[in-house]
């Protein structure tokens, strides 16, 4: 087998800002090698037992000398594995890539180049700054910041040429050396009053954007605290962030939230947060252990004419089920006779995903309210069959055995997943987080199982969000203090309640 090493631009920081090129590099991937630039989120989308090596926090000393890193994906390669080469940005917009990519090419390793959004421009962008503009900037220039001991006799930067053009010019790895930046381009004729921008963090939800002049920006950028990374702007078109700044201004935009939810459940909360610019911050508390080689599910499937009902109470429910009917030759039509039931719009979205319109789908995502509306229908003959968590509330099955013949079989169980323990303590401590939504009882439970109940208090400074009535009683029952519950029970409905939030 032989290896192959893709060098992949990760893009600047918001999570969907990566090409589909580039995700495929990641979900193939063997190994993965990243750094500070590249959004760790991807990784989740990474195979279970892909390799991943960290290879720099910038400005300490933890970082892997170049050489270093080339060596350990030449050595990965040769071991015959895909390896991924996540770069922030485009990987040859001073990110080394052309090295990396030099050295595979004498050692005889098959590479490839995905290239990626810049932060030279796309960054500019989510600070509503377009690098061109008819009527501003008809050239930009990208430029490093990153400058040899003695300026003067470094040919890299022709000071005259920049100052002297009315291009949008950007510097990378400027921030160190932003006075002779300034002094530079002044001394050379460019205006005093050039607006400047410091784009730190850009495309995340931490973005940052002081606004300055070519004559004060580096006093400015002293005050204000500006670090690494960031871009600096000089040019007419700083001035059109007034009108452009479209990511600022989303409803979430700086907001952090913990979401406390199921590693195989949809992460559509996670997916909205991110999307309305705030930075969700995925908790697994639980896992789904799927029950294996089910023979009682199997039974009621080749019995299924004589059910009636159909009762499916979650995501993984619905998966299950119908991965069986699957597995076994079957398909949606096998349940043509029967009424389906789903608990809320999310599982009935997920029914309908196989093909199949849900009877009866509550208002509230409750057994309570599934048992109200189903209650007028049932008669003693129906047959209900239930297939879900072993771990479930027993207030559905009693409710409905006591008007007819009902049938539970587990299907899956769900445990706690304590395997980030020690990275959630330390997300609380950092009081790094301004909400927390739970979306069901058993997050609440695990959560708290997951935390420690000594550490309880380490949640004091963060919003609890909740989904509904039944997660509100145990985050009260469990000793948590709610900020606020969700007015409808479902996932939007919480994330309007955190917009609301002001
Ligand atoms: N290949 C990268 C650049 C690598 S050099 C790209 O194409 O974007 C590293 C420098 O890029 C940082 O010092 C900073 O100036 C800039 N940079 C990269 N990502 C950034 C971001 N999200 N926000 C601000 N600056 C960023």
């Amino acid at each position: 087998m032989k290896g192959k090493v893709y060098l992949v631009g990760a893009g600047p920081g918001d999570y969907k800002l990566l090409t589909l090129k580039g995700l495929e590099c990641v979900q193939k991937a063997d190994v993965i090698v990243y750094d500070r630039l590249a959004n760790e989120n991807y990784l989740k989308e990474a195979k279970p037992n892909c390799e991943f090596i960290y290879v720099g926090k910038a400005s300490s000393n933890h970082t892997l000398p170049q050489e270093d890193i080339n060596r350990v994906i030449a050595d990965k390669a040769k071991e015959g594995k895909i390896v991924t080469r996540l770069k922030g940005g485009d990987p040859y917009v001073f990110g080394r890539g052309g090295e990396e990519g030099e050295l595979l090419r004498e050692e005889g390793i098959e590479f490839e180049v995905v290239p990626g959004i810049t932060s030279a421009i796309g960054g500019l962008c989510y600070a509503g700054i377009p690098i061109t503009h008819r009527d501003y900037a008809s050239s930009f220039h990208v430029i490093t910041g990153h400058l040899r001991e003695d300026d003067k006799e470094n040919p890299e930067i022709n000071w005259n040429a920049l100052a002297n053009t009315n291009g949008t010019l950007v510097f990378l790895m400027g921030v160190a050396n932003l006075q002779k930046i300034s002094s530079n381009l002044i001394k050379e004729g460019k205006s005093k009053d050039t607006p400047v921008a410091l784009i730190s963090w850009a495309t995340r939800y931490n973005q940052r954007v002081v606004i300055s002049t070519l004559e004060n920006v580096y006093e400015t950028a002293i005050k204000e605290g500006v670090k690494p990374p960031t871009l600096i702007v000089v040019g007419e078109v700083v001035g059109l962030r007034d009108k452009l700044n479209f990511f600022e201004n989303k409803p979430l935009f700086s907001k952090r939230v913990i979401v406390t939810r199921s590693r195989t459940q949809s992460s559509s909360l996670v997916e909205k947060i991110s999307d309305l610019g705030g930075n969700p911050i995925e908790i697994p508390t639980i896992k789904i252990d799927k029950i294996e080689n089910n023979i009682e599910l199997e039974n009621e499937i080749n019995n299924i004419k004589d059910y009636t009902y159909l009762v499916l109470t979650s995501k993984n429910g619905v998966d299950i089920f119908f991965d069986k009917l699957d597995e076994m030759g079957l398909d949606s039509r096998a349940l043509a006779n029967l009424k389906v039931c789903a608990i809320g719009s999310a599982t009935a979205k997920e029914i309908k995903n196989r093909g199949i319109k849900a009877d009866i789908v509550p208002e509230k995502f409750v057994a309570e309210y599934l048992f109200e509306e189903l209650k007028p229908m049932l008669k003693s003959t129906d047959k209900v069959l239930m297939p879900r968590a072993k771990n479930a509330r027993d207030y559905l099955v009693d409710k409905i055995g006591e008007i007819c013949e009902v049938k539970e079989i587990h299907t899956y169980e769900t445990v706690v997943d304590s395997t980030r323990k020690d990275e959630v303590l330390e997300l609380l401590d950092q009081d790094n987080a301004d909400y927390i939504t739970f979306a069901s009882s058993s997050t609440v439970k695990n959560f708290v199982e997951i935390i420690g109940e000594e550490n309880i208090d380490k949640l004091n400074n963060i919003k609890v969000i909740s989904i509904g009535p039944i997660t509100t009683q145990t985050i009260k029952e469990l000793g948590l203090n709610l900020y606020k519950e969700a007015e409808v029970s479902t996932i939007d409905g919480m994330i309007s309640t955190i917009i609301e939030d002001k």
